[in-house]
C-alpha cells in the first residue's frame, strides 16, 4: 500500500533523511522507531508533503505522492495524526470533525460523527467546547477523530501518546487495536516500546535518518540488543 524508497531530505543545508526505505501492506500495523531526532517526523512530513525531499520515491497505491501537495494526498487516503494534535482552536469539537469530513475514496460505512462519539465517548460529552479548551487527551482524541473522518485507508500517527496520562494512552491503544482490526492499515511513530510490540506487525527502526533494523514484534521482543543500541530500552 506504502512504499517507500530511498528517500533523502534536507532542511536547508542539513541533511535529515539518508536514503529512508520501508513499506507498509494492506491490513498491517508498522511502526517508525528511534530515538529523537533520528528522521521520524521528516519521513512523514515527506510522505505527506509538508516537506519535500529532495530524491527518492513514496509510492501509495502505486502513485507517486512525493511531490504532491498535502490536500491532494490527503484525498487519495493518507490520514494523518500530526504531532502535536493541531486540532483547530476556535472550532467546536463538532466542528473539528466536520470541517475537512469526506470519503473521496467512497468507502463503504463511512466514518461518521456517531461512530467517532461511539470509539471517544469524552468528544460526544465536549462537543460543544472549543479545541483550546480541551485537555492533552481529549485533543489527541479529537486529532484522531478528525483524521478518521476523511475516511483514510492508511492512518498515520506521529507521536499520538506524548504527554499523555497513562489512562488515556490506553485508551488510544484500545482504539488503534479496535481500527486494526476493522483492516485498516496503520503506521504509527511513538516511544512506547511495550504497547508497539502488542500492536504492531512490524517495525522499522530508524538512526541518524535511515532505517537500521527491521522485524516483526516477535524478533523485536527477542532482540535486546536491538532495543538497547537503538531504542535506550
Ligand atoms: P523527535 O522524536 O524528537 O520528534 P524525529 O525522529 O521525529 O525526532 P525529526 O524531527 O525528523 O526527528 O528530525 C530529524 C533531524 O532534522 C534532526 O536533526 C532535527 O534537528 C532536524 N530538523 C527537524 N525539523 C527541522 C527544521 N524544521 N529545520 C531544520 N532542521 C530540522
Amino acid at each position: 500500500m506504502l512504499q517507500v524508497s530511498d528517500l533523502v531530505t534536507f532542511y536547508a543545508t542539513s541533511q535529515a533523511l539518508f536514503g529512508m526505505t520501508f513499506d507498509v501492506q494492506a491490513g498491517e500495523v508498522v511502526t517508525l522507531m528511534g530515538r529523537n531526532g533520528m528522521g521520524k517526523t521528516t519521513t512523514i512530513n515527506s510522505i505527506i508533503g509538508i516537506v519535500r525531499p529532495a530524491s527518492g520515491s513514496v509510492k501509495f497505491d502505486g502513485v507517486e505522492v512525493s511531490r504532491l501537495p498535502s490536500f491532494k494526498t490527503a484525498n487519495l487516503g493518507i490520514g494523518l495524526v500530526p504531532e502535536g494534535r493541531q486540532v483547530f482552536p476556535n472550532l467546536s469539537v463538532r466542528e473539528n470533525l466536520i470541517a475537512t469530513a469526506s470519503n473521496h475514496l467512497k468507502l463503504p460505512d463511512p466514518w461518521t460523527l456517531d461512530k467517532v462519539y461511539a470509539m471517544f465517548r469524552e468528544l460526544k460529552a465536549r462537543e460543544t467546547s472549543m479545541g483550546n479548551l480541551l485537555s492533552g487527551g481529549e485533543q489527541q482524541m479529537l486529532a484522531i477523530g478528525r483524521a478518521l473522518m476523511t475516511n483514510p485507508k492508511l492512518l498515520v500517527l506521529d507521536e499520538a501518546t506524548e504527554g499523555l496520562a497513562p489512562l488515556i494512552r490506553e485508551k488510544i491503544w484500545t482504539a488503534l487495536s479496535e481500527l486494526r482490526k476493522s483492516g485498516l492499515s496503520i503506521l504509527v511513530v511513538d516511544k512506547n516500546l511495550k504497547d508497539l510490540l502488542k500492536l504492531a506487525d512490524r517495525h522499522f527502526i530508524i538512526e541518524k535518518g535511515q532505517v537500521v533494523w527491521t522485524g516483526t514484534s516477535a524478533a523485536l521482543k527477542k532482540n535486546e540488543d536491538v532495543q538497547h543500541r537503538y531504542l535506550g530500552v
